[in-house]
């Protein structure tokens, strides 16, 4: 596999994106939403550089494709999510790829009752957004590639890698 983002790299963006959040996040008491499983690594090492008092919570959305003629169908499972009404939200999610999962949960949010919501992707992919949206920190704008890797996966593997790679075509499941 070509590395596509070594470690380091995420390592110093993590930490620079950090920076930014401690900035606009001043004096305010807020919710980091971790959205799984993709997340996961991201959330873990963002939130240790986060220096702001906050509450951690979870939620799954999974989406099932279908064919190249329908839409897919976002499921969401919001059952380990804390308290959201009244609450300021940073939603975080692995990837933007066309924008559906995350312009969804974020409506979704605002119909629990969030305070606001802001979002944060730790990758965006060019050239791939079906559904207009703006995410409000972006770790890395990388080409069209079906990428694994700190967090993200290929059917549940390479979740573990500590860097970001691009899946080679025909790769064995
Ligand atoms: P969207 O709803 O923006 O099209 O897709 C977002 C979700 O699709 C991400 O949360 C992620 O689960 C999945 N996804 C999109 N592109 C990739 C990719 O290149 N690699 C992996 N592993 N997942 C992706
Ligand atoms: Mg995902």
């Amino acid at each position: 596999m070509t590395v596509l983002i070594p470690e380091d790299a995420i390592r110093e963006r993590v930490r620079e994106i950090a920076t930014e959040l401690n900035a606009d996040f001043t004096g305010r008491i807020f919710t980091v939403v971790g959205i799984l499983t993709g997340s996961l690594i991201f959330l873990a090492d963002l939130v240790r550089r986060l220096e702001h008092r906050h509450q951690i919570g979870l939620l799954q959305a999974s989406s099932y494709r279908g064919t190249a003629t329908t839409p897919g169908i976002l499921v969401l499972n919001t059952g380990l999510l804390p308290e959201i009404r009244g609450r300021h939200i940073l939603l975080l999610d692995d990837i933007l790829d066309t924008g559906a999962t995350l312009s969804q949960v974020v409506a979704h949010l605002h119909g629990l009752g969030a305070a606001s919501v802001k979002t944060c992707v730790l990758l965006r992919k060019i050239g791939r957004q079906t559904v207009p949206f703006e995410p409000d920190y972006v770790g890395f704008s990388i080409p069209d590639a079906f990428v694994v890797g700190y967090g993200l996966d290929f059917n549940d593997d390479y979740r573990h890698l500590p860097y970001i790679d691009v899946l080679p075509e025909g790769t064995a499941v």
